[in-house]
């Protein structure tokens, strides 16, 4: 799947759509030689918001917004250590709420040159149930003997045992880290013709949309057309590397999906943006996985390693020309 994802660009290039080309050629001339100074780190949700939650029988009842900071503050650390000279600001370090306009400002006020959001998976749980004992239950039959003025009525009670039921959520086998990104506006129609042949995925259901969006009004039209052209390039550059990371740890690796409405934070920041579902609370692996330690440690490394990758090839002009298509094969 990853492998797959990297051809993105590579895909387009050699179908030959013009307006991606150009797309690609401005983002590339206008992006390119930015270094980067400052990097946001958003961990989702937060205060009021709680975010997903396990849910499923057993689960340990993690909630979202605890995860998400953790993972963030670990990230914050390492990259502090590993990038003393880039400032990290991370958006919360205390459970407080924000809402996603409140944080594209801040990253904006900021001059954040990157925007990267740690989320966690919810999924829509199915209910099951078990027999947990019997209750008695009475009931009466009725039956007529004889026939005219001897027609009787008998009636006859009796008790059945009726299952005593008790429900519960069940589990998602669904595991692993994926990274979102926003389709750019322009290219949207045309990607959506390559999907079937080149892996590339849309997430349209999202659980992270917050807002109600107007995507008619001139702010949202003029704030992805802005993310088309300078940002759709690079955030997807970021999100492959993080998939590629989050691989060599062993962990599912879910891929780089596209969505194209619902990530409003990711539209309103004047960066390049990701937002990487680091897994599922509703998977018993999974949950337990991001209530540890060495899984927080581990997911939090991963992403650094990225972004530190990441930071190295847009830095680099040699490195940053090719980007996607010419990456050596690993
Ligand atoms: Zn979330």
């Amino acid at each position: 799947m990853l492998h797959l994802n990297r051809n993105f660009f590579y895909h387009i290039g050699r179908i030959g759509l013009p307006l991606l080309s150009f797309l690609m050629v401005a983002s590339i001339g206008l992006a390119q030689t930015k270094k980067i100074n400052t990097i946001i780190i958003d961990p989702g949700h937060g205060g009021s918001d709680r975010g997903a939650v396990g849910e499923y029988e057993g689960t340990l009842g993690l909630k979202e917004k605890d995860v998400t900071l953790a993972i963030s503050m670990k990230l914050v650390d390492i990259l502090r250590k590993e990038l003393p000279t880039v400032k990290i600001i991370p958006t919360r370090t205390t459970d407080i709420f924000m809402n996603v306009r409140e944080k594209a400002e801040f990253a904006n006020e900021n001059h954040g040159d990157l925007f990267v959001c740690i989320h966690a998976d919810a999924v829509e749980l199915k209910t099951g149930s078990r027999i947990i004992g019997y209750r008695a239950e009475k009931y009466t039959t009725t039956k007529y003997s004889g026939k005219g003025k001897k027609r009787k009525k008998i009636v006859t009670s009796h008790t059945r045992e009726v299952p005593i039921r008790e429900y519960f959520k069940i589990p998602t086998t669904r595991k692993g880290t994926s990274t979102l990104i926003l389709v750019a506006r322009q290219a949207a129609d045309k990607v959506k013709a390559l999907e079937k042949s080149s892996d590339l995925q849309f997430d349209i259901a999202g659980n992270d949309s917050t807002l109600d969006i107007n995507y008619d009004s001139p702010e949202y039209k003029a704030s992805a057309m802005l993310y088309s052209q300078l940002y759709f390039k690079k955030s997807y550059q970021l999100a492959a590397t993080v998939q590629e990371e989050i691989a060599k740890t062993g962990r599912n690796d879910l891929g780089v999906w596209q969505r194209q409405k619902g990530l409003w934070v990711l539209h309103a920041t004047n960066m390049p943006a990701i937002l990487i579902e680091t897994g599922f609370l509703a998977n018993p692996d999974d949950e337990r996985y991001l209530a540890s330690s060495k899984g927080q440690d581990e997911i939090a490394q991963a992403i650094a390693n990225a972004i530190i990758k990441y930071r190295t090839q847009v830095e680099t002009p040699k490195n940053s020309a090719g980007a996607a298509s010419s990456q050596p094969a690993k």
